[in-house]
C-alpha cells in the first residue's frame, strides 16, 4: 500500500514518527486554534507556506490525529487543494480524505507491533489511533 511506504518513508527520513516533529522538521507551520465544534483540522498552502491547522479544543490523542491526518495531505496532496476534516465526514468516500487517513495510521503505527496477547484494538489503541478509524488499518 502506498500510503505505508509514504509513512515508513518520513519515519525513515526523520528519525520519530511524531507528526509534529516531522512537520516541524519539513518547515511545516502547525497552528493549534479554536475551529468551532465540527472541524477538527485542515491543511493549507497559501502563499507557499504548508500550515496545518488543528483545532485546540481536541483532546491530545485526537490533536495527534489529526496532525497526522494533516501531515498525510501535507505530502501526498501538496498541490490540491483538501477538505477540512469534520466531525461529520470523518467517514468520506473521498480517495485524497482515506489515503490521508491510512498514512496517519501507518504513521503512528510507526515501528509498533502487535504483541501476542493483543487485539488488533488493543495494538491500535497502544498506538495512540483512536477507534473509529481503526478502520484504516
Ligand atoms: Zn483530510
Amino acid at each position: 500500500m502506498a500510503e505505508q511506504k509514504k509513512a515508513r518513508e518520513l519515519i525513515l527520513t526523520h528519525g520519530t514518527n511524531s507528526p509534529l516533529d516531522i512537520a516541524n522538521e519539513r518547515n511545516i507551520v502547525v497552528l493549534f486554534e479554536d475551529l468551532g465544534k465540527q472541524i477538527w483540522g485542515y491543511y493549507s498552502h497559501t502563499n507557499r507556506i504548508p500550515v496545518i491547522h488543528i483545532n485546540n479544543r481536541l483532546s491530545q490523542e485526537l490533536a495527534i490525529y489529526t496532525g497526522a491526518h494533516e501531515l498525510g495531505h501535507a505530502v501526498l496532496h501538496s498541490g490540491i487543494n483538501t477538505p477540512f476534516l469534520r466531525k461529520n465526514t470523518l467517514f468520506s468516500v473521498d480517495k485524497i480524505e482515506r489515503q490521508a487517513h491510512r498514512l496517519a495510521v501507518h504513521l503512528l503505527i510507526g515501528h509498533n507491533s502487535p504483541e501476542p496477547y493483543e487485539t488488533k484494538k488493543q495494538f491500535l489503541i497502544r498506538c495512540g489511533i483512536p477507534e473509529i478509524f481503526h478502520i484504516y488499518y
